[in-house]
């Protein structure tokens, strides 16, 4: 993709974020690798309502900025920490959706996608990191490891990261984490989810496999049992 045109895309993402009401004051980022080593971003201390083309910036891994006139994110050490965990990830989303962040606050986790479609989409579970300063190494290991399972995660006391092959695949699992939070906290409601068994969840792993998505046969279900 043009440089112009994932610069708009950095932009456009963001501004969704803030129209989907996942974000507020300045929380939240976006970033997506352009090149070995490079990457577009969100800047610091911006509402993602109004992040302009003209604000995106270029930065190496370690978010020293190459071109742009503001400062990257204190949050790019755990964007850096998924995009070297995973080779194949071209794009990561920060937010605070509410309904998800109520677990995350809650501390409890969202766990295995009780919806079939789900789980081919987001793998079989959304680990919950406990919570890790802002800033801290434990975090950032935390968050790598588990990037090499997983296409989400939600950061305890904080907020959602998902990733994908480009921006679109990321914000989408990002609205379905937040739906299936939703629909979760009505099961619970409702007297508690049941969940799908183990034996048709490793079958919607086979199709998620055959369907190219995710970190595939790394996926601890996806081992054969015995
Ligand atoms: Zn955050």
């Amino acid at each position: 993709m043009p440089f112009h045109r994932l610069r708009q895309q950095v932009s456009e993402y963001s501004a969704l974020l803030h129209a989907r009401g996942w974000v507020a004051n300045h929380d939240g980022n976006v970033s997506v690798r352009e090149g070995p080593g490079e990457f577009l971003c969100t800047p610091t201390a911006w509402s993602k309502r109004s992040v302009g083309t003209e604000d995106v910036l270029v930065v190496d891994r370690d978010g020293k900025v190459r071109q742009g006139r503001h400062k990257v994110f204190g949050e790019w050490h755990l964007h850096k920490a998924v995009f070297q965990a995973r080779p194949d990830v071209n794009a990561i989303l920060h937010a605070h959706p509410p309904t998800a962040c109520g677990f995350a606050v809650a501390g409890r986790p969202l766990g295995r996608p009780g919806i079939a479609e789900m789980v081919v989409s987001l793998g079989a579970d959304i680990p919950l990191i406990p919570y890790g300063a802002p800033k801290s190494d434990v975090l950032e290991r935390a968050v790598a490891t588990s990037a090499e399972v997983y296409d989400a995660v939600v950061l305890a006391n904080h907020g959602v990261m998902t990733w994908g092959d480009d921006l679109e695949q990321a914000y989408l699992r990002m609205e379905l984490v937040e739906h299936w939070a939703r629909i979760l906290a009505v099961a619970h409601q409702l007297g508690g989810p049941v969940m799908l068994p183990d034996a048709d969840v490793q079958k919607l792993l086979e199709a998620r496999t055959a369907a190219g998505l995710g970190p595939k046969a790394r996926s601890p279900l996806l081992k054969k049992p015995g």
